[in-house]
């Protein structure tokens, strides 16, 4: 049997790289997904992806800062499948810029989508969760050491890892039966390393900025492969897939025992 058969499941994010990713790898081992995002289209397109592979999904809009829309994505789940007892905080961006330069609203922005947002959904799955669970916050190898240029990144991805450890513990403490982890992953190949990541490359060396920086068309950004292979010791960026896997193994029977712990999946670039 598969290992999440019949287990419903909340994907925040699901329209690209890691959340689209992880939505279709726990279809694949037979779970109910409702995957969500801003961009209602991209979630669509996800669900079109596991309805061709024989899998159970169902897209709805949300913006995860949205305190409301947390209680009715729950309620949306459990009346179409069944009660989740799988979430995904997967949902964030990464504005980056020199800290001189940085303004308090792009703060307070950075904070509400990458940490609050986690918050929230980890407080609704806590409250809707009745039959126990597992929830994963995905946080970065930028909330376990610094990078510049990336300084609210950091901060936000630093909270979403001791927030997880408080809920972990507290979970536990009530009986609720729900594990909380945190997914660390380093540098991976997906879209967002071209959308805001880019002004990481405003405040590098010169020829650093050259090596990494894509200019092709409507592309821009930092070349994710290119960072990649330069950061890790295995000589490449990671693949959404790959973290995937690593998730669907934290929210199985399989990982019954681990929780409050942050996984890191980054190809050992900070193993030194
Ligand atoms: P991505 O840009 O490919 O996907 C992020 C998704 O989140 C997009 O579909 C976007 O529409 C959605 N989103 C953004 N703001 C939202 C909001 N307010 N409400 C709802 N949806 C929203 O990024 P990704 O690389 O797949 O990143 C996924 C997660 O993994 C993020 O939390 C990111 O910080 C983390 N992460 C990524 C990397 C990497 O190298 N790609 C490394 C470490 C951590």
């Amino acid at each position: 049997m598969k290992s999440l058969q019949g287990c419903t499941a909340i994907v925040t994010g699901a329209g690209s790289g890691i959340g689209r990713a992880t939505a279709i790898a726990l279809a694949n081992e037979g779970a109910n997904v409702l995957t969500t995002d801003m961009d209602e289209a991209s979630a669509k397109e996800t669900v079109s992806a596991i309805h061709a592979a024989d899998g159970r999904a169902q897209s709805a809009p949300q913006n995860v800062v949205d305190e409301e829309r947390w209680d009715d994505i729950f309620s949306l789940a459990a009346d179409v499948y069944s009660t989740p007892s799988i979430l995904i905080n997967n949902a964030g961006i990464a504005i980056a810029g020199a800290i001189r330069d940085y303004s308090l609203d792009d703060w307070k922005k950075q904070m509400s989508v990458n940490l609050d947002s986690v918050f929230l959904g980890t407080r609704a799955g806590m409250r809707h969760m009745n039959d126990g669970g597992s929830i994963i916050n995905l946080s970065s190898v930028a909330g376990l050491r610094g990078a510049s240029g990336a300084s609210a990144y950091c901060a936000s991805k630093g909270g979403v890892r001791l927030f997880t450890k408080a809920a972990a513990i507290e979970c536990a403490q009530l009986g609720l039966n729900i594990r909380v982890n945190s997914v660390h992953p380093g540098i991976i190949d997906t879209p967002i390393w071209q959308t805001d990541l880019a002004r990481m490359t405003e405040i590098m060396p010169e020829e650093q900025s050259k090596a990494l920086s894509i200019h092709d068309g409507s592309n821009s950004g930092i070349d994710a492969s290119i960072l990649g292979a330069m950061s890790s010791p295995m000589g490449r960026a990671g693949k959404p897939e790959e973290v995937a896997d690593l998730i669907t193994f934290l929210v199985s029977d399989k990982a019954s025992y681990i929780n409050g712990q942050e996984h890191v999946i980054d190809g050992a670039m900070t193993s030194n």
